[in-house]
């Protein structure tokens, strides 16, 4: 590591999945590493033991992973591997290096054992509320004597260690984003636990000191974590280690203002991917909650954001979240993404809602074949027929332009994989179209469909519009017969629609309309 070296850290606590907020604090810290050429660090912050869960750290490395925000150093698998040289990256297997500092700063008489009871700091504070002094703990068993407290460690008395404060001193840092920050100790409570009993520390003990020892020159996090600034310099202070710069972003805001929450549809990442959302498209849009480089400008690569990212362009104001940016964001990724490949992952939506499964070539592979059988392609289960992957492409094509979400597909495109479509009989009527005029035009379709030779969009088209162009508005023939095959109020184009479906389905669905429109 060279004395220049750039590095950060995305430090999450595993107590949940992680979601957009928590996904933007590492994606700054990502950027800013890339742009300096410096290490993104992967620590895990678990000292709630309770709280804590694998589960949620697999869930946040796995997040990462899915978009691209790979790590340098850190934890690397939930098999608990590492990488780098300033390990453990796991808060719990850290005790022996937060004890070796604890000891360090007693035996310097920078921190103390404190046996004040409860009741003993709730008198404390009493008094300093009569005296209309801010609460603090002033250092009362600091000051008691070597032998006083040798007996009541003896004695098994309870205790914390405190870090011992400078009275008065005021705590001043950088911050990227806000400027010159300043705390005063007195503020804060005065000398402040950083260990239990059995010298398990504190959150930021724990913190300062792995920042100090991982040797992170940027601390880039929520401005939630502000009011913990001086704290953790107070104790990096106390162990001479050298400054760091700090960056608090705002915090991410739902639509009404307020701090971003579940019931703002912000859900973890893993949900946005199972809606649908592409990873570069949800990146791009997490970049741009709380920085822009300037311009019109929404759509940018990664490459292009980590050339243009700069911690002064973030703004200092809330990020306000908005689906609908999400939406378009995410959309216009979906149109450029090759088609081939698009198809590939709306498949698997298809499958979860019960409209295909996978069918395998069993005939030639017997239930005794020991391999794995290769997929000859889908079996359509509403429509009990086979589809082969080209037909899907087809469908999905024809979609790619509208979908927000790959999710979508299936409510999109539902007709298409459905034996049987329902609608209601109106529904079939261009505006105020009558009954008798509609079926008319029903059969006249059916009839066209009855002669065309060559079954392909192109064909088609010609031969529907050349009658539907007879009326003053074509609409009266192209509506009923969308709806016909669709049963929707919008879809793809008819001749797409109708050259997709194949001419049996089609004629078949047109009867129907038909039959329903002379019963209803
Ligand atoms: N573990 C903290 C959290 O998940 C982050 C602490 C930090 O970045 O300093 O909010």
């Amino acid at each position: 590591m060279s004395k220049e070296e750039i590095r950060v850290r995305f430090a999450p606590s595993p107590t949940g999945f992680l979601h957009i907020g928590s996904a933007r604090i590492a994606l700054f810290n990502f950027l800013f590493s890339r742009k300096k050429k410096g290490s993104f660090i992967l620590r895990i912050e678990d000292t709630d033991k309770e709280r804590s869960k694998t589960k949620y750290e697999e869930d946040i490395m796995r997040s990462l992973k899915w978009l691209s925000l790979s790590w340098d150093e850190g934890v690397i698998d939930e098999e608990g591997r590492e990488k780098g040289n300033f390990g453990p990256y796991r808060q719990s297997k850290r005790g022996e290096i937060y004890k070796k500092y604890i000891n360090h700063l007693l035996e310097k008489n920078l921190a103390y054992h404190c046996f004040c009871s409860k009741e003993d700091l709730e008198k404390q504070k009493e008094e300093q509320r009569k005296r209309k002094e801010p609460p603090q703990y002033k250092g009362r068993c600091f000051r008691l004597s070597e032998r006083k407290k040798e007996k009541m460690i003896k004695e098994g008395k309870d205790f914390v260690i405190r870090l011992r404060l400078p009275e008065n001193e005021v705590v001043e840092f950088e911050d990227a984003i806000r400027g010159k920050v300043s705390f005063n100790t007195k503020d804060i409570g005065g000398d402040f636990v950083i260990a239990k009993k059995d010298f398990s520390p504190l959150y930021n003990f724990a913190c300062a000191i792995d920042d100090m020892q991982m040797r992170i020159t940027h601390i880039i996090r929520g401005e939630d974590h502000i009011s913990n600034t001086p704290k953790q310099i107070l104790i990096k202070n106390a162990l001479g280690a050298p400054a760091c710069t700090y960056a608090h972003l705002p915090l991410t805001l739902g639509e009404d203002k307020s701090k971003l929450s579940k019931r703002h549809g912000a859900a973890s990442l893993c949900e946005y991917k199972e809606k649908g959302y592409l990873p570069e498209a949800l990146l791009n849009f997490i970049t741009l909650l709380g920085w822009h480089p300037g311009g019109e400008k929404e759509i940018f690569s990664l490459e292009e954001i980590v050339n243009k990212f700069s911690l002064k362009d973030c703004q200092k104001s809330g990020a306000v979240f908005d689906i609908k940016k999400l939406d378009f964001i995410n959309g216009q990724y979906i149109r450029k993404k090759d088609t081939d490949e698009i198809v590939r992952m709306c498949i698997p939506h298809l499958v979860k809602e019960g409209f295909l499964r996978p069918s395998f070539d069993e005939e030639r592979y017997p239930p005794a074949y020991g391999g794995q059988i290769p997929k000859i392609g889908y079996y359509a289960l509403k429509r009990e027929k086979e589809m082969s992957y080209g037909e899907i492409y087809k469908i999905v094509s024809l979609y790619k332009e509208r979908m927000k979400n790959l999710s979508q597909i299936g409510e999109l495109a539902d007709y298409f994989f459905k034996e049987d479509i329902s609608y209601e009989e109106e529904l079939l009527f261009w505006k105020e179209g009558k009954k008798k005029e509609t079926i008319k035009n029903l059969e006249k379709v059916l009839e066209i469909f009855s002669n065309i030779k060559k079954w392909e969009k192109e064909e088609i088209e010609k031969e529907i519009l050349e009658e539907a162009n007879k009326e003053k508005d074509r609409g009266k023939m192209l509506w009923p017969l969308r709806v016909a095959l669709s049963g929707k109020r919008a879809s793809a184009g008819p001749f797409d629609i109708a050259a997709t479906l194949g001419s049996e389905t089609v004629k078949k669905r047109l009867k129907r309309a038909i039959n329903v429109l002379k019963e209803g």
